[in-house]
């Protein structure tokens, strides 16, 4: 009898036992006495391990997701049927995908452009492809990269990049080089020319004379481009401007002005040269300027030169210097010069941009003195702006914020 009620009881407890592990529940684990108890606390211990790494290996996954996500790269993986199982936010920007809604999607479905078609076609790509991104319009371009891999059985992995700013720069500097070709041509031809001719013709001295005289203002010219490229490439390469530095503001004027008179005389070949006025104030003599006093005479005699330059002789030409209501500096150099079209005055600072080229060419410009202005009051925390009317004339002016220059103590 005792035999058969012990058979039934632990019946009972295997039972229990089976319905516990059946359900897998870990706080609903039966509290039993005897092997079967020693059975339920193995079992129990046991699942409790097997919960804990599964937490485990979510939060890693977790971790890892939320750190692709946080990834300046955009990244896709694809199953073996080229459909999406996870893209982090980047990609979905990058390819006008959505994160969540389009996941099972077949990604040639969603992405139509040929070259993506053509390039999800090769079986092992080796490079990456560049295609029109999400929000590509003519007016503003965006070029995303994208890279494949294979991984795992038969998935894939897209890495996306937005390239747009690379590409950009890349066209700069091929322009950049071009142009800079086409402007050293253009008088190396002119000087190998007059050699040739001081080489093959018999001239008498005074033909020689003008030859020569012609040769060296070409030499000049080269000359001054050069001067500008480094001049460029000084300001791009080294650090920002110490602004422990404090340049008189009267210093840089006083320069400008003989650079301007100089340069007139020559223009003027004779005739009435410009009317040149510095304005003198208490604000000029006192002001100082922060930063590097190179940089600021370069800036300011560029401004100056070229209010020369492209102003009739006999013309006016006025420097003055203005305080506004917030306390920034301006230095203002107007002309009565031919004035510039208003289409030109956004393109003005880039490099190599003339409103007239042989205009420019013949005062001995570079196309480069405005890129130069533009850089140095960048560097220094300042703007330049331009207005300009045609057949009126123009100006120009240096603004530096109030915590850039201060008045002499
Ligand atoms: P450049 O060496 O050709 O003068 P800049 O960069 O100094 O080059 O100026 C760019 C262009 O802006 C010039 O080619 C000229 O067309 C125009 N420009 C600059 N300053 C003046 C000015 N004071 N009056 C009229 N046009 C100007």
């Amino acid at each position: 009898m005792a035999s058969i009620l012990w058979v039934l009881v632990d019946a009972w407890r295997g039972y229990r036992m089976r319905s516990w592990l059946r359900r897998g529940d870990l706080a609903m684990a039966p509290q039993m006495s005897g092997w079967w108890g020693v059975l339920s606390d193995r079992a129990r211990k046991l699942l409790r391990d097997r919960e804990r790494s599964i937490a485990a290996g979510e939060q890693r996954l977790k971790d890892f997701l939320s750190a692709i996500q946080a990834s300046p790269n955009g990244v896709v993986m694809l199953d073996a049927n080229a459909q999406i199982e996870w893209s982090n936010q980047t990609a979905a920007n990058h390819l006008g995908i959505h994160p969540e809604r389009d996941v099972m999607q077949r990604v040639g479905n969603l992405l139509r452009d040929p070259v993506f078609t053509a390039y999800m076609a090769v079986e092992h790509p080796v490079d990456p492809v560049v295609m029109a991104g999400h929000r590509h319009r003519m007016s503003s371009p965006v070029r995303i990269s994208v890279q494949r891999h294979r991984y795992g059985e038969g998935k894939q992995l897209l890495l996306t990049r937005d390239v747009t700013l690379l590409e950009q720069a890349e066209a700069m500097r091929r322009d950049f080089v071009a142009n800079v070709s086409h402007e050293i041509r253009t008088p190396l031809t002119v000087l190998s020319g007059f050699v040739e001719t001081l080489q093959t013709l018999d001239l008498d001295t005074d033909e020689q004379h003008r030859y020569l005289a012609l040769m060296a203002l070409q030499a000049v010219r080269m000359q001054g481009l050069v001067e500008d490229l480094l001049t460029l490439s000084r300001l791009e390469g080294s650090p920002v401007p110490n602004f422990i530095n404090t340049v008189p503001l009267s210093s840089l004027l006083v320069a400008c002005e003989s650079e301007a008179r100089g340069l007139s005389d020559i223009i003027a070949k004779g005739a009435p040269p410009h009317h040149i006025a510095f304005e003198s104030s208490s604000l000029l003599d006192q002001a100082l300027l922060m930063g590097e006093q190179r940089e600021l005479q370069s800036a300011l005699s560029n401004l100056v030169t070229n209010a020369v330059r492209y102003t009739p002789a006999g013309g006016h030409i006025n420097v003055s210097v203005e305080q506004a209501a917030d306390a920034s500096l301006s230095i203002a150099v107007r002309d009565t010069g031919a004035g510039i079209a208003a289409e030109h005055l956004p393109r003005l600072t880039e490099r190599f941009y003339r409103v007239d080229r042989s205009r420019s060419r013949e005062s001995g410009g570079t196309g480069l003195g405005l890129a130069i202005v533009k850089h140095v009051m960048q560097r220094h925390g300042g703007s330049l702006s331009i207005t300009s009317e045609l057949a009126k004339g123009s100006c120009f002016k240096l603004t530096f914020p109030a915590n850039r220059w201060r008045i002499a103590p």
